[in-house]
């Protein structure tokens, strides 16, 4: 775990740094708010940062505001470093975001369980974010985050000009192999259905489980022609094989509606349109009766 020092007092941040650099940890240690917002840009692995409340230009409580108040920025655990211990202005750090401080001149016993105790909250803090990313039973996507991603690749799309496909994957009668083979079976199959989708897709293409039995494709740089091609390998891996389950072979096929982005668009590219463009694709392909690629 890499912990952020930003402490303009050389005293206290060679001392910080040395004991925490003692305890195992990476650090990064610099004398003011400007560097210390900078190094939260660029170091990747930045959990923890200890941050002197009283620094010229940005203070540590400044920095905590803005820390904490950009979408942009990823969680950190922000300990408050200073000599004041009035309640209120404890109070005042709190408010700020920070999540714990620590009075100087610091004791290292006691540094370091709160910062075993800020290790454990940025461990649990990433299990979050991980399960709101991931959809738990077939390890794509979530729904959120592959909507934030459709979103993020129209707006790509659009600034560069190059193509981009969306499809709708939906497995046909899964609710009959819930019925007929029970939910276990029903798993097993998004399970593999999706291991098959990822398998044929490229490393730069995204799947994420909208919903039950359905599935948003995000294709970039793959214009429909290439789309097109590409959902009938999936379809056809799809159908393949049956998928076993608890001894039993479940046959398996899909639908897949694709839409994609027109180079001609005068108007500005709209994922959530794509998708829609995508769904009625879907429908068609469903009424014409399952197991087909529909554009
Ligand atoms: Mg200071």
């Amino acid at each position: 775990m890499d912990i952020l020092i930003a402490e303009d007092d050389p005293v206290s941040r060679i001392r910080l740094q040395r004991v925490l650099e003692s305890f195992g940890y990476r650090v990064t240690a610099v004398e003011n708010g400007a560097h210390a917002w900078e190094a939260f840009d660029r170091a990747e692995g930045l959990m923890v940062a200890i941050l002197d409340w009283m620094m010229p230009d940005i203070d540590g409580i400044e920095l905590c505001r803005r820390l904490k108040s950009d979408p942009d920025k990823r969680y950190h655990y922000v300990i408050m470093l200073t000599v004041k211990n009035r309640t209120d202005d404890i109070v005042g750090a709190m408010d700020a975001g920070a999540d714990d401080f620590i009075s100087k001149p610091f004791n290292a016993d006691e540094l370091k369980v709160r910062v075993r105790a800020a290790a454990r909250i940025v461990r649990l803090q990433e299990e979050l974010l991980f399960k709101a990313n991931y959809d738990g039973l077939t390890g794509t996507f979530s729904r959120r985050m592959i909507m934030d991603m459709l979103a993020r690749e129209a707006k790509r799309a659009q600034r560069t000009g190059a193509s981009l496909t969306v499809a709708m994957l939906d497995i046909d009668y899964f609710k009959r192999i819930n019925d007929r083979y029970g939910h276990s079976a029903g798993d097993a199959v998004l399970q593999v259905v999706s291991q098959r989708v990822v398998k044929e897709l490229r490393a730069t293409d995204l799947v994420g489980r909208y919903g039950g039995e359905e599935f948003v494709l995000i294709l970039p740089d793959c214009a429909l022609a290439a789309a097109v091609e590409v959902a009938e390998r999936l379809r056809q891996a799809i159908r393949s094989v049956p998928v076993e389950s608890g001894g039993e072979w479940v046959n398996v096929t899909a639908s897949i509606g694709l839409a994609a982005s027109s180079s001609s668009a005068e108007s500005p590219l709209d994922g959530q349109a794509m998708l829609d463009s995508a769904d009625r694709a879907l429908y068609r392909a469903k009424e014409g009766g399952r197991d087909r690629v529909q554009s």
